[in-house]
């Protein structure tokens, strides 16, 4: 694999581009580091440095954090509900006219083909603000039934200023899973975005100025993790932290954030089981195996990493999944043909490469791809690994790559015990057509959304999440609402 990009082009994204630094977004206006520091960007595609972005500091994080607490008490918190819906609709409207420039900003920056961000990343991220928008004058308490001689209500306010800390994977999407409906309840937000996909958020930050968001109700602090995303979980002016990321951050996250007793909503990792049984439509279940596994090279927290296959059809269902494997076409993200694009960062091939390393010692049987794919960009061909067992680390430790764990089981009750088996609880999939069977494993599955018959579908109107290392709390739907407000109790005498 060798592709080289000419950035001078005149692209959609050309002009962002070219700009000698990207900066960060305080108050409303673009500015420079405190330190003067930058950091680089590179397209997992072709390793070249497609930006300098600023590197945020403590500094940053704290004029950031005033900005934020300074727009809450000012004029987000007290505009119109109807009137915060209308500025999210009108940058909704916005980004849609930007949507060329956005895409490429995206695929260049995440390595993401350019059509699975046209599919997927792009119209998630717009039905999210758009459904959230609509949230913003819809948010409201109860009249509850107490004493005759009161007047009993809640009322539901926002929780203050957010810190938003959002991983790599999925920069535009699940970073405005947090923003929409932080934004919509009334809340202020700093967002600190993955230091290797910083560049969509900058972006879309410009254009929600452009589109009426007050100065200092959105500001983006750019930078490593150990810095910025501490500084914030840390800082006692931040009232709740969103998290997406991995289990040893969020670990510190709720650690950090016991200081002033910040709400703290995780989303984590996953090792989903997708459990195939005999009497499953093979092709059906095959095909959405390998997408759920292959689909944005594996790097997604729901992947179904661990297909477990009912004994009478396993060999057909690997033979299945490896040939499809075989089939998918990498190559250059920015070539609309192409399905899988390269992983993350270099960092990310070689911890993938190790696992491949890792299954065969365990005595796994690879039977297609896990191999880096040309000397230049972190390419690694789709690979499935069959003969797993259960113990194996490959069955048990997310991966985070195009790597699937094939698993092989007897009868329902095997396949619940395997399912269930690892840290994780994110995601699980079923496929049979004895419906009194996919019934029993929806309500044994210890997993915060089952698949009957599909696999992998998200939309923000259904709660998502899990728990123990998968996560705590969810976000999507009125669970976010839920997470972004307090409800506050007022007790009216009537006799005075
Ligand atoms: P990560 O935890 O390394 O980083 C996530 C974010 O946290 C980044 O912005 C990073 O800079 C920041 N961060 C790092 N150290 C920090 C610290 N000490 N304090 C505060 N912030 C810090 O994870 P990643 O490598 O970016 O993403 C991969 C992981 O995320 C995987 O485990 C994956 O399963 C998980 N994930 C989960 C979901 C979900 O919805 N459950 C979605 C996407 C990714």
């Amino acid at each position: 694999m060798s592709i080289a990009y000419d950035y001078s082009r005149e692209t959609p994204a050309a002009a962002f581009l070219a700009r000698p630094q990207q900066q960060l977004l305080i108050d409303g206006r673009r500015v420079a580091s405190a330190s003067g520091r930058t950091f680089k960007s590179l397209n997992p595609a072709t390793e070249q440095v497609i930006a300098k972005i600023a590197e945020g500091n403590e500094a940053d994080v704290d004029a950031a954090v005033a900005a934020a607490r300074r727009a809450f008490e000012g004029p987000w918190r007290t505009m119109r509900a109807a009137e915060r819906g209308h500025i999210l609709l009108k940058w909704a409207e916005l980004l849609k006219q930007h949507a060329d420039e956005i895409v490429e900003i995206e695929s260049l920056d995440a390595g993401k083909p350019v059509a699975a961000v046209l599919r997927q990343d792009f119209p998630a991220a717009i039905d999210t603000l758009t459904y959230y928008a609509g949230w913003a004058d819809k948010i409201s308490g109860d009249v509850v039934s107490t004493r005759e001689d009161a007047l009993t209500y809640t009322v539901r306010e926002p929780v203050g200023v957010v810190a938003a800390i959002v991983p790599w994977n999925f920069p535009l999407m699940i970073g405005m899973w947090k923003l929409a409906p932080a934004l919509a309840c009334g809340c202020t937000v700093v967002m600190k975005p993955a230091e290797l996909t910083s560049l969509s958020a900058l972006r879309i930050g410009e254009l929600a100025l452009e589109a009426g968001l007050p100065p200092g109700v959105l500001n983006i602090v750019t930078g490593p993790g150990r810095t910025v995303g501490e500084a914030l979980v840390n800082h006692p002016d931040v009232d709740k932290v969103t998290f997406t990321g991995s289990p040893g951050v969020g670990r510190g996250i709720m650690k950090g954030a016991a200081g002033n007793f910040k709400r703290v909503s995780l989303e984590l990792g996953g090792k989903s089981a997708n459990v195939i049984f005999d009497d499953a439509d093979l092709d059906t279940a095959s095909k959405a195996a390998a997408a759920g596994i292959f689909f944005n090279a594996g790097q997604v927290c729901s992947a179904g990493s661990r297909v477990l296959v009912q004994e009478a059809v396993y060999d057909e269902v690997v033979e299945r999944l490896t040939a499809r494997a075989g089939a998918i076409r990498m190559g250059d993200p920015a070539d609309r043909a192409t399905a899988l694009g390269p992983v993350i960062s270099e960092k990310q091939m070689k911890s993938i490469l190790d696992y491949v390393d890792i299954g065969r010692k365990e005595g796994a049987l690879l039977t297609t791809g896990g191999e880096r794919v040309g000397n230049r960009g972190y390419f690694i061909s789709p690979a499935v690994f069959a003969n797993v067992r259960h113990e194996m680390r490959i069955s048990q430790e997310e991966i985070f790559g195009p790597v699937v764990s094939v698993i092989k089981f007897k009868d329902e009750a095997d396949a619940l015990r395997i399912a269930n088996g690892t840290a994780y609880s994110l995601a699980a999939g079923v496929w049979s057509r004895d419906m009194g069977r996919v019934q029993r494993f929806a309500k044994k599955a210890r997993a915060g959304t089952v698949w009957i018959n599909t696999y992998g579908y998200t939309d923000v109107r259904l709660p998502w999440g899990g728990e123990r290392d998968s996560g705590l709390g969810r976000e999507h739907g009125t669970a976010a609402i839920e997470n972004f407000t307090e409800p506050k109790a007022v007790w009216m005498n009537l006799n005075v």
